[in-house]
């Protein structure tokens, strides 16, 4: 046993030495021997470099569990692939502002859409403690832009760019990165985010289209939207055509094709110009139900006849309530920042990090 105690030190000193001796390249000859010095004194110089590799390497995987660890993993029900893909919260944003939102469009903008989107999924997810989607019981999130958000998959970004593929996906990228975890609240909590392309001027108030007041989705002036494509359309049917949809949608109403013109009548609209009741036939219905079952863009219409087609004047897209996509590029044009356009659209809410 003694013997086994003497002998330790001697053995640790002799890999310590062994160590050494491969630590200084092992020199052998004459000319390494005197080469010595100046090698230590390298060493020496790239020291700090070397313990910062050594410190990389140990921290990195230790950096990309941690990461993994605390990316909350959304239940995203892809409706296309007609499947669930775990997708961490900052990747399905980038999917979600890609279809969103045109990539090219101000990076500011892209931001507010970011934001947008992420406070959307946060409310939803149930790991937030939300009730996830509506129309896909398990998954917190779907793809569908009517029931959740758009979403398109890498694949699919890839697709829609083409050449233009690497600067978009570099720029939505960047959007979502320089706001990753920011989310809207309003008293502590995730803000119910509501978007729509074009508002035509004026954004609505919840309670007009919803039935429920919401104190940030009030109406707000929404300038310069005039440069959006979609702004104001034209849309026209035949007197024919107009009457299917109708009956279709109210099939109690009555109305015919060659009476249609003297059948419908403005009843009231809202405080933004947005028609909130009409006459439809025998029936007084919703400006939000017509827009509906005749597919138009938006409730801010005025119609006419001329001859056998009636046409629709309609201002906006969707349904004008929280943020216009329109709007939220023209101000950051203006070079406001993401910040400002977000408290414009959405007045009294904090925009806050999420955990
Ligand atoms: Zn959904």
């Amino acid at each position: 046993m003694r013997g086994k105690k003497k002998s330790l030190p001697w053995a640790v000193l002799g890999l310590v030495l062994a160590l050494l001796w491969c630590a200084l390249g092992a020199p052998l000859t004459q000319s390494e021997w005197e080469g010595l010095p100046a090698r230590i004194s390298r060493g020496w110089r790239q020291m700090p470099v070397q313990l910062a590799r050594i410190f990389s390497l140990w921290y990195t995987p230790q950096a990309s569990a941690m990461a993994q660890e605390e990316a909350p993993l959304l239940r995203v029900y892809d409706t296309e692939a007609d499947a669930v893909r775990l997708l961490s919260l900052e990747n399905y944003v980038i999917g979600v502002v890609a279809a969103e939102m045109p990539a090219s469009w101000p990076e500011e903008a892209l931001k507010c859409q970011a934001v947008a989107a992420r406070t959307r999924a946060v409310g939803s997810s149930g790991m937030y403690g939300g009730t996830g989607c509506a129309s896909h019981p398990g998954a917190d999130v779907c793809t569908d832009s009517a029931c959740c958000q758009g979403w398109l998959s890498p694949e699919g970004r890839k697709a829609k760019w083409g050449d233009s593929w690497q600067p978009l996906e570099q720029r939505v990228e960047q959007a979502v990165a320089a706001t990753r975890g920011q989310v809207l609240t309003y008293e502590g909590e995730p803000i119910e985010v509501l978007y729509h392309a074009a508002s035509g001027g004026q954004t609505e108030d919840a309670a007009e289209v919803f039935s429920r007041s919401v104190p940030y989705l009030c109406s707000v002036e929404s300038p310069g939207e005039e440069s959006y494509e979609g702004y104001a359309v034209e849309q026209r049917f035949t007197l024919e055509e107009a009457a299917q949809l109708l009956l279709a949608a109210f099939p109690d109403c009555g109305v015919e094709a060659g009476a249609l013109p003297s059948q419908l009548e403005m009843v009231s609209l809202s405080d933004t110009g947005r028609v909130k009741e009409m006459r439809v036939g025998n029936r007084t219905v919703e400006g939000v139900e017509v827009r509906a079952a005749l597919g138009l863009r938006s409730t801010l219409f005025t119609w006419e006849t001329e001859g056998d087609t009636l046409i629709f004047r309609v201002r906006g897209y969707g349904h004008g309530v929280g943020m216009s996509q329109a709007g939220a590029r023209a101000m950051a044009a203006e070079g406001d920042a993401c910040q400002t356009i977000l408290a414009h659209y959405y007045p009294g809410t904090v925009l806050a990090q999420l955990p």
